[in-house]
């Protein structure tokens, strides 16, 4: 039986740099906490709990002598000020992506344009955004919320930076019902998510059996799955090796792998082993077949 993995899985950029930073400043002696769990998989998080690594739900939780770490999702600038005040120091593990969003909206304020994103107006990303725009912006989630929009100024179109493309154009070209002026759309959805699923979709195609590493709460794990599903029948969600039923792995030739974006590296190591040893165990014991 061959393992065959993704040609992308796994952490992407943003939460890799994020997880980085903060086994830094665990690595200098800081007492760090970081406002939000710093990524959606509970057994990294256990990890860096092990490591002294907690979370706090708000800024007034942090001591002085502590470090806060701000997620890969970002902030407000005014959470950020308020980091700033309360803790000793501050690690600002915002995705350079999510930065980018957040620097075209300020932008935009500042020459009292209007800024759109396309997003969920409940995500932490999105909130971030809006604090750096706060009476310039409107967060929708598609297309079906143009009309609720008022009358826009020199509107600037930008995206969360994990949406679906033809969301995001399909309401930027709505949006131009919404103005006499030009409509400035700048993609800014960032790659990784449909990199892992075009990686998976192609391997799909060819395994026997499929395991998606992620948390089922996990919103691209679970984007995994589906895709995964549609090409594979046996195509599984799992959270560790323990989640492997050796039964499903029965006349397989080849079994395919792939992670979500928070998805930790040794976590994929420690299925793919297993699912090498069930390998050679079925292989060795007709029992199960
Ligand atoms: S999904 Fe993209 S934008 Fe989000 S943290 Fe990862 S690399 Fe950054």
């Amino acid at each position: 039986m061959k393992v065959l993995l993704a040609d992308e899985y796994g952490f992407c950029f943003g939460v890799d740099r994020a997880v980085d930073m903060v086994e830094d400043a665990v690595g200098a002696g800081d007492t760090v906490r970081t406002l939000g769990p710093l990524i959606h998989n509970e057994q990294e998080m256990l990890r860096l709990g092990e490591k002294g690594v907690t979370t706090v739900s708000d800024p007034v939780q942090i001591q002085h002598n502590e470090t806060a770490v701000i997620r890969a999702h970002g902030v407000t600038p005014q959470v950020q000020k308020e980091l700033k005040e309360k803790a000793s120091k501050v690690v600002d593990a915002t995705c350079p992506f999510v930065t980018r969003v957040q620097r075209l909206a300020a932008r935009a304020a500042a020459e009292d344009r209007h800024v759109i994103v396309v997003g969920s107006p409940e995500h932490p990303e999105m909130i971030g955004v809006k604090g750096y725009a706060p009476d310039h912006s409107f967060i929708i989630k598609d297309e079906t919320e143009v009309a609720g929009l008022p009358r826009l100024r020199r509107p600037l179109v930008v995206s969360q930076t994990t949406i679906k493309a033809q969301t995001f154009f399909d309401t930027a070209e709505a949006i131009k019902e919404k103005t006499d002026d030009e409509v400035q759309v700048i993609n800014t959805i960032c790659s990784a998510t449909r990199d892992r699923q075009d990686a998976a979709r192609a391997l799909a195609g060819m395994v026997d059996v499929f395991y998606i590493i992620g948390a089922t709460h996990s919103s691209n794990s679970v984007k995994l799955h589906a895709v995964c599903s549609e090409q594979c029948e046996k195509s599984f969600l799992i959270e560790t090796e323990h989640d492997i039923d050796p039964k499903d792995l029965v006349g397989a030739e080849q079994v395919g792998v792939t992670a979500g974006a928070s998805t930790p590296g040794w976590l994929i190591d420690k299925v793919v082993k297993r699912l090498e040893h069930l390998g050679k165990e079925i292989a060795n014991d007709h029992s199960l077949s």
